[in-house]
């Protein structure tokens, strides 16, 4: 490489470094935010455990609400478990607990599914006024509202009460503008192109 070009490089980092230390500067609150993992592209449930376990790395607690599929055995849950982490209630590192009910086209009809849902709701309104939860993760959340299970202002209520260092994390597709009106951080995530479509099975270790 020229020596004209090591010289630009040095000028572009030194500039990116300034603007760095300037965001850094400007960003000073600690606060527990809403993050929304939202879109039709692969990521969304495996990005909020990669979170998860970001947070018990540091040592903090979390809790875990899967609604919709939570019963059917994953990598993320069934790992957790291995390490002895998993539980329910204020002993656990993770305090967890999943939707009664398989996968949304497993429906046992929509009042057993809205009963299924207030039930596991309960469940996050108990985490969500936790505050020795430093995490709270609400998978698949959005379709309890697309589906008509709950009511938003009840959840919106509840999210916004919640302890002021605590962190939540919603997930699903088709999030309604209240959510996205709430949550501090939005990542909307594309589905540029899925293997599944090109006939690839659904695998464990990569999509279970
Ligand atoms: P993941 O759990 O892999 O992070 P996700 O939470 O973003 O995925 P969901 O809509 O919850 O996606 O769907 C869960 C399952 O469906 C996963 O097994 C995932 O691989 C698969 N999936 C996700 N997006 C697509 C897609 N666009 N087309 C086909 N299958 C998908
Ligand atoms: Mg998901």
């Amino acid at each position: 490489m020229d020596e004209s070009f090591k010289l630009a490089h040095a000028q572009r980092m030194q500039r990116k470094k300034a603007t760095v230390a300037a965001a850094m500067e400007r960003s000073q609150t600690l606060q527990g935010i809403v993050v929304l993992l939202t879109g039709n592209g692969k990521g969304k449930t495996t990005s909020a455990f990669g979170t998860l376990y970001r947070a018990l790395g540091h040592g903090h607690r979390a809790g875990v609400v899967q609604f919709i599929s939570g019963t059917h055995c994953t990598g993320e849950v069934t790992f957790l478990q291995h390490m002895g982490l998993l539980g329910q209630g204020r002993q656990a590192q993770v305090d967890y607990h999943a939707m009664a009910t398989g996968f949304s086209w497993d429906s046992q009809g929509w009042s057993a599914d809205k009963a299924a849902a207030e039930l596991a709701w309960s469940q996050a309104r108990r985490m969500l006024a936790d505050a020795s939860l430093q995490l709270v993760l609400l998978d698949e959340l959005t379709f309890m509202l697309q589906y008509g299970y709950l009511a938003v202002a009840e959840l919106l209520q509840a999210i916004k009460g919640r302890p002021a260092s605590q962190t939540v994390i919603i997930t699903g597709r088709a999030a309604a503008p209240e959510l996205l009106a709430l949550a501090d951080t939005v990542s909307e995530i594309a589905d540029t192109r899925h293997a599944f479509r090109a006939g690839v099975k659904a695998q464990p270790g990569v999509d279970f």
